[in-house]
């Protein structure tokens, strides 16, 4: 495929069985292009909606020979693919984002460095290869400080917050592959997001920023727009931008930062992907993030990230989310989002709700369990 926008009728790859690929799936099919995912997730989210399915692991040569043969562009739900298997992908077939900008992501120490080449604030850090470069970092950043595996965490996976020296042998021990990655601990306000898409024509689009609560350690609840002022909202679009520009994606990017207390951004990751905290934009806007991300690689035009609505997303998460399913459909306002998973296991993302409210009305911490009715958390 040259520059030119796929056609109708041409096949996404998507990398990555999950719910992010299943939501992509669907927005591509409303666009009608088709999708062929690779999974060894046979019937799982991605494969149960998508056109085709190729069945193999993302680290086999051959799978994903078969499976870029199979499609017109390639795309991801799932970062973590090999550098050889990016290099075979995009042997093959272009690959939105580019497999550069997948290795910045992969590897939080890769991520920091380009962050702070592009001038985007992070909280201050230490490569850890080794125990004594644990102590010179304990030195340098004072405890309590967070220390992380710099590829392959997520949802809090892979990291430990350390409080005094007694801790780091342990730590250090625990966690896997090295090197690590030690953060100075940031005492946030809050923490926010921006899903930021950006086209074949270097056309920018950013969803307005949003607050992101978590609950042992996985994502819980997302407040659109974020309730923290004008000031930090442009800021964190501006950073977002920069990001996407400096990286020169192709695709749709989620951006985290932290707010800190004297009101400062920070970036915390990105994830070049559809984000959990953009599943807002399914209800409250008239084009989503799956739609963007869609857009954004098969080199459609990006319509403006306009919000029609303010939302609440509250993920399901595990089997006591999903035995509320029955009061969640009966309950007005609601809108349920499943991802189609057999079986509930703890800490698992099931599926979501959206609620929205007319825009400029979202409510405070009240008025959101309010409206969550038989999602409020009774604990809050
Ligand atoms: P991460 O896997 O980097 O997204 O971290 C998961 C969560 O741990 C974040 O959403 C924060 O709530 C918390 N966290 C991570 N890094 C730090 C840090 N340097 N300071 C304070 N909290 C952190």
């Amino acid at each position: 495929m040259s520059e030119a926008a796929l056609p109708s009728g041409g096949v996404i790859g998507i990398v990555g069985g999950g719910q992010l690929g299943r939501m992509s799936a669907m927005a591509a099919a409303r666009l009608g292009f088709r999708t062929n995912i690779l999974t060894d997730d046979e019937g799982g989210p991605a494969a149960q909606v998508a056109t085709a399915t190729t069945l193999g692991a993302h680290d086999d040569p051959a799978a994903l020979r078969r499976f870029a043969e199979a499609v017109d562009v390639v795309t991801f739900e799932f970062e973590n693919v090999s550098a050889d298997g990016l290099e075979l992908l995009a042997s093959l077939r272009p690959v939105r984002p580019s497999g550069a900008v997948l290795r910045t992501s992969q590897d939080r120490l890769a991520e920091k460095a380009f962050l702070e080449g592009a001038g985007v604030p992070v909280a201050p850090y230490r490569a850890v290869h080794d125990r004594a470069e644990l102590d010179t970092a304990a030195d340098a950043l004072g405890f309590p400080f967070v220390l992380k595996t710099t590829r392959l965490g997520y949802d809090g996976k892979g990291q430990r917050l350390l409080r005094d020296a007694g801790e780091l042998d342990a730590a250090f021990d625990a966690l896997a592959p090295h090197p690590l990655v030690a953060e100075g601990f940031v005492d946030f306000d809050c923490e926010l997001s921006v899903m930021v898409a950006r086209g074949l024509d270097g056309t920018v689009r950013c969803f307005d920023p949003v607050r992101n609560i978590h609950r042992h350690h996985i994502l819980d609840l997302t407040l659109a727009p974020a309730p923290v002022g004008e000031a930090a909202c442009d800021e964190a679009v501006a950073l977002a931008t920069r990001v996407a520009e400096s990286l020169d994606l192709v695709g749709l990017m989620g951006v985290e930062f932290f707010l800190d207390r004297k009101g400062r951004l920070l970036v915390n990751e990105i994830a070049p992907r559809p984000h959990n905290s953009g599943h807002w934009t399914m209800d409250a806007c008239p084009v989503d993030q799956f739609e963007m991300h869609v857009r954004a690689v098969t080199g459609l035009p990006l319509p403006p990230a306009i919000r029609h609505s303010d939302a609440v997303m509250r993920n399901l998460v595990g089997p006591e989310d999903m035995a509320l399913w029955p009061q969640i459909l009966a309950t007005p306002g609601l809108l349920p989002h499943l991802y189609g998973k057999a079986e509930a296991r703890p800490g698992r993302k099931m599926g979501h709700v959206n609620r929205l409210f007319p825009k400029g009305g979202l409510p405070g911490a009240f008025g959101v369990r309010d409206a969550l009715g038989v999602l409020a958390r009774a604990d809050e």
